[in-house]
């Protein structure tokens, strides 16, 4: 017997018991298994689902008062906060991220559940101007057992969104975190459970997509399903979900373009580029993937950015001095070093980088890379998902937009100038589901987060995704209108 530990999944209050079938999660930095989770079947996926819908409909989460949701999700929000520290360290273990973002990104992790328990105590329904007297109140109900598909690469920021959503509308919810980084989200159950949610009502399923999380998927009495995930993924499930009347929330991938235009200062344009591109190694949705640098600033962006970019500190996750960690897997640095053969051939210019390395002879990483390229060239339209990003020199301000919009992906982009003008006329015309003028990554619970195209449908953040996990109910009150219409003087009756 290994010495490893089994995390088994989180079921009805407590970790069920361990599933035959395991797999291994890997610390990408240094290639070693921090412990093995459940391969979950599609028996005991099923089974989880009944369980899932007793639990809705007989439980007493579905039922609460949102003042009993408010005061669940905000000590959640407190006890996550006081245990920061020991989600952080875990979370740079499996995902190889610096421990610097972790402890930034983390910090802000219980905000989402303070906004979304708030939510649930504020949101009002409504009366509608309905003709007569009739009083038509339109309240929001629970939509039932929800599925959440979530990926590797912000394993707990992006679960935590969609749990809050989810549970501050009185769902039952079942969330699959990736098979990749699953850990820190196998945590989040003991976690609920001590701020007082109910046994039962958030269930933490662990397995590969293509078996668990499918099985999850084809189940037809999911009432939604929330996927953070690649366009493959969404298009795998998406038939599925369609002949059963599911509805789904997809947030997909990106090719963020990052719009330099020539008033910036150099200097101020270098470190934009820096944070947009190469934060979590280039492994974010909105990984400001292509550099669009207008002609004016192209020459000496171009020079100080190489001296920036060839300093960057690759290395140790856990030493708080690393700027640029690991990538997931050995598959994730094939793909990188793929991306750079590709643009090669088709004429790019590596500037930065360009190759695979190690750290203390171990671990997935690939330095981090930038590559002269032209727009409509692999690496200017494909998604590479890490350290490797396309440099498009522009000759005009309507160049940008259009090289911007020239893209299957509409996620995010971000328009950098100090012309004022200038950036609001170009921010207004690019097509994306969130534009930053001066910013990249900036993010805040209250704000709703999807894309446009095929980076997806529907929206995380605000009150878009809290009513996204609602179904709205009409009751019609009638206090005067006379049910005469088949009597015999029917002048006047109302039908509708
Ligand atoms: P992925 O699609 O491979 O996996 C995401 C999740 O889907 C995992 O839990 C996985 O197990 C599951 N899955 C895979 N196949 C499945 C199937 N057939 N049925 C059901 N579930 C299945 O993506 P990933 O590699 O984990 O993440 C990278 C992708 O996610 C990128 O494309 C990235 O842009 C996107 N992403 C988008 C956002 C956003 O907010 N739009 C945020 C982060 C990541």
């Amino acid at each position: 017997m290994s010495n490893l530990p089994h995390i088994s999944n989180w079921i009805d209050g407590t970790h069920a018991i361990p599933s035959t079938e395991r797999l291994e999660v890997i610390d990408p930095a240094t290639e070693t298994v921090l412990a093995t989770v459940d391969a979950t079947s599609r028996e005991t996926v099923d089974s989880i689902i009944r369980q899932s819908q007793k639990t809705f409909r007989n439980g007493p989460w579905s039922h609460a008062d949102p003042s009993d949701r408010f005061a669940v999700l905000s000590k959640a929000a407190v006890l996550l906060r006081s245990r920061i520290p020991e989600f952080v360290e875990l979370e740079t273990q499996q995902t190889g991220r610096p421990i610097r973002e972790m402890r930034a990104q983390l910090a802000r992790i219980p905000e989402w559940l303070e906004y979304f328990a708030s939510l649930a105590r504020v949101h009002q329904g409504q009366v509608t101007p309905f003709k007569g007297p009739v009083v038509n109140t339109l309240t929001r109900l629970p939509v039932g057992v929800v599925a959440q598909i979530t990926p590797w690469n912000h394993p707990l920021l992006i679960a935590t969104k969609k749990i809050a959503a989810a549970l501050a509308a009185g769902n039952v919810v079942i969330v699959k975190p990736s098979e990749m980084a699953p850990l820190s989200v196998l945590r989040l159950g003991s976690l609920f459970q001590e701020a007082g949610l109910p046994d039962g009502t958030l269930q933490i399923v662990c397995g590969y997509g293509r078996d668990t999380g499918k099985f999850l998927c084809e189940n037809p009495t999911l009432a939604k399903i929330d996927l953070t995930g690649g366009l493959a993924t969404y298009k795998a499930i998406a038939s599925n979900a369609a002949v059963n009347m599911i509805p789904i929330t997809a947030e997909l991938g990106g090719k963020a373009p990052v719009c330099l235009l020539p008033s910036l200062d150099v200097e101020l344009a270098v470190k934009a580029a820096l944070f947009a591109s190469f934060i979590a190694s280039g492994q974010t949705c909105v990984t400001g993937s292509r550099l669009l640098v207008h002609v004016d600033l192209y020459d000496r962006f171009v020079a100080l950015l190489q001296r920036r970019v060839n300093a960057l500190r690759v290395g140790d996750p856990t030493d708080v001095r690393t700027q640029i960690g690991a990538v997931i897997s050995q598959g994730s640095v094939d793909r990188c070093a793929a991306f750079v053969e590709r643009a090669v051939k088709e004429g790019g210019r590596v500037l930065c980088g360009g190759q695979p390395t190690h750290v203390n002879g171990k671990g997935f990483f690939f330095q981090p890379t930038v590559i002269e390229t032209h727009p409509g060239s692999d690496l200017s339209c494909n998604e590479v998902f890490g350290p490797v990003i396309a440099l498009i020199k522009c000759d005009s301000e309507e160049q940008i937009i259009s090289v911007a919009n020239d893209s299957q992906f509409a996620l995010g982009a971000s328009v950098w100038s100090n012309d004022f003008a200038q950036a609001h006329r170009v921010a207004d015309k690019i097509e994306a589901g969130i534009v930053w003028i001066n910013g990249h990554h900036l993010n805040d619970p209250s704000s709703p987060w999807g894309g446009f195209k095929e980076s997806g449908m529907g929206k995380e953040n605000g009150l878009e995704a809290f009513e996204s996990y609602t179904k709205v109910k009409s009751t019609i009150i009638n206090y005067g209108i006379q049910p005469t219409w088949f009597d015999d003087e029917i002048e006047n009756a109302r039908y509708g």
